[in-house]
C-alpha cells in the first residue's frame, strides 16, 4: 500500500524524524482557516499517491491567507497523472538552503535493502539516476546489520551531503531505517530532504510504501487505507479473500492459479482483438481450493462490476478437480439467482469428463461450455463484443 505525503510524514514523526506540521483540508475556506492557525506563509500540496506534483502545478506557495483559499481552489479537483485532487495538505513554507534526496527501498534484483542518497536532491530521482549516476549514491544494507550510526554516516558520505549537516543527516537516516524496518515497509523515500538557513535537516516530502503481506503485524495500518479511493469491488473481494484486480476491458476473468489467469488474460487480449478491442475486465485468481462460495463470491463480484459484458471461467482441474468446480458453479447459480451475462466455462484437468456432464446436466441459464482456452476465449470475447452492440 502505498501513502499519501502526510501519512507518511505522520510516519516519520511517530520515529523522531523531523518534518514540519501540516493541516489536510477538503476545501479551500478550510485551506484558509489553516493558514490562519498558522500564521505564516505556507505551502499547499496536493495529496495524491504520485509524484511530480510541484511540476504539475500541485505545490504552491501562498503568502496569506486569502491566496491560501486561492491556491487551494486552484488544486483541488486538479488532475495529476491521472489522480483528481481530493484534498490538500497546508504547510509551514520551509525557507530552503538545499534539497537532498534520499531513499531505503527493498532491492529485489539482489535480494536485499539498498540506501539511496545524493546531495543533488529534489529533481526527479530517475533523471539524476540516468545523467549523472556518480552524484547518486547507492548503498546494500545488510538487513542483519541494519543501520546503525556508523553505516549512516557512511551513507552520509557517499551522498556527498555537506559537512555542517552530515552528522545531523545521518541521525535522520537512522531513524528513517526505524521507520523502515519496524513499518514494514518496502519504500521510504524522502525528496527533497531540505537544509534550510539554520542548518537544520528536515524531510519536506514523504513517500511510504508498505509491504501488505506485513499488515498482520499491524493492525494499526488499517486506518491508513483510503477507503475512498478504493476500488470498491477490490475491496469486497479483499474482504473475501479473493486475488481480484480490476482491468479496464469487457471481459470477466476466473482462474484457478496466477499463471493461468495470466495466460487468460492474454489469450483472451488476444482473441478480442478480432472483436473491436475486446479485453479482460478483471483478474480473478480463486486459487486452489475453488469451492462452492469461492465460485459464488467470486461470480458474484465479477457479474457485479457494470463493464463486464461476459464472464470466462477457465479451470485447470488439479488438486481440486473438475467436478467439484462445477458443482461450485452449480451451487453459484443458485446463491446469486439471476445471472443475467452469459458465462463461458472451459474445463480441462482432473474430472474435466465429469465436470462438463455435471454442468451440462445443470442446464444453467446463459452458460456455454467450450472444451479449449482458445476457443472459449474466442467465445467469451464474441459474446462480450455482441452485447456491447445490443
Ligand atoms: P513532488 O515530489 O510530488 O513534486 P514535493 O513535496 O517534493 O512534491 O514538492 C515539490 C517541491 O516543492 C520541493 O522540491 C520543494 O522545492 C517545494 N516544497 C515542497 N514543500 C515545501 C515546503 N513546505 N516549503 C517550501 N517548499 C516546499
Ligand atoms: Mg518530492
Amino acid at each position: 500500500m502505498d501513502l499519501y505525503e502526510y501519512q507518511a510524514k505522520e510516519l516519520f514523526a511517530a520515529h523522531g524524524v523531523p518534518v514540519l506540521p501540516g493541516t489536510v483540508v477538503e476545501t479551500p475556506e478550510q485551506a484558509r482557516a489553516a493558514t490562519e492557525q498558522l500564521g505564516q506563509t505556507v505551502v499547499v500540496k496536493a495529496q495524491v499517491k504520485t509524484g511530480g506534483r510541484g511540476k504539475a502545478g500541485g505545490v504552491k506557495l501562498a503568502e496569506t491567507p486569502d491566496e491560501a483559499q486561492a491556491k487551494a481552489e486552484a488544486i483541488l479537483g486538479l488532475d495529476i497523472k491521472g489522480h483528481v485532487v481530493r484534498r490538500v495538505l497546508v504547510t509551514p513554507a520551509s525557507d530552503i538552503a538545499e534539497e537532498y534526496y534520499f531513499s531505503f527501498l527493498l532491492d529485489r534484483a539482489n535480494r536485499t535493502f539498498l540506501a539511496m542518497a545524493s546531495a543533488e536532491g529534489g529533481v526527479e530521482i530517475e533523471l539524476l539516476a540516468v545523467e549523472r549516476p556518480e552524484a547518486l549514491a547507492k548503498i546494500p544494507i545488510d538487513p542483519l546489520a541494519g543501520v546503525d550510526l556508523a553505516k549512516a554516516r557512511e551513507i552520509a558520505t557517499a551522498a556527498k551531503f555537506p559537512d555542517a549537516v552530515a552528522e545531523q543527516a545521518a541521525e535522520v537516516i537512522v531513524k528513517l531505517w526505524e521507520t523502515f524496518v519496524t513499518e514494514d515497509a518496502t519504500l521510504v523515500e524522502v525528496n527533497p530532504l531540505v537544509r534550510d538557513p539554520q542548518d537544520t535537516v528536515i524531510a519536506l516530502d514523504g513517500k511510504v510504501t508498505l509491504d501488505d503481506n506485513a499488515s498482520f503485524r499491524h493492525p494499526q495500518h488499517a486506518e491508513l487505507v483510503d477507503q475512498s479511493a478504493e476500488d470498491p469491488l477490490e475491496a469486497r473481494a479483499k474482504a473475501k479473500d479473493l486475488n481480484y484486480v480490476k482491468l479496464d476491458g469487457q471481459v470477466g476473468i476466473i482462474g484457478n492459479g496466477a499463471g493461468l489467469v495470466m495466460s487468460t488474460l492474454d489469450v483472451v487480449a488476444y482473441a478480442g482483438e478480432e472483436f473491436g478491442g475486446m479485453k479482460p475486465a478483471n483478474f480473478l485468481d480463486i486459487g486452489g481450493g475453488a469451492s462452492a462460495e469461492v465460485m459464488a463470491n467470486g461470480l458474484e463480484i465479477i457479474l457485479s462490476d457494470p463493464d463486464v459484458r461476459s464472464v470466462f471461467v477457465n479451470v485447470f482441474g488439479g488438486i481440486t478437480a473438475c467436478d467439484a468446480v462445477a458443482g461450485g458453479i452449480v451451487r453459484a447459480f443458485e446463491l446469486l439467482g439471476e445471472v443475467g451475462k452469459p458465462i463461458v466455462v472451459r474445463l480441462d484437468g482432473n474430472n474435466a469428463g465429469e465436470g462438463r456432464r455435471i454442468l451440462d446436466a445443470a442446464g444453467l441459464p446463459g452458460l456455454s461450455q467450450v472444451d479449449t482456452m482458445d476457443a472459449a476465449a474466442r467465445r467469451a470475447v464474441e459474446l462480450a463484443a455482441a452485447a456491447a452492440v445490443a
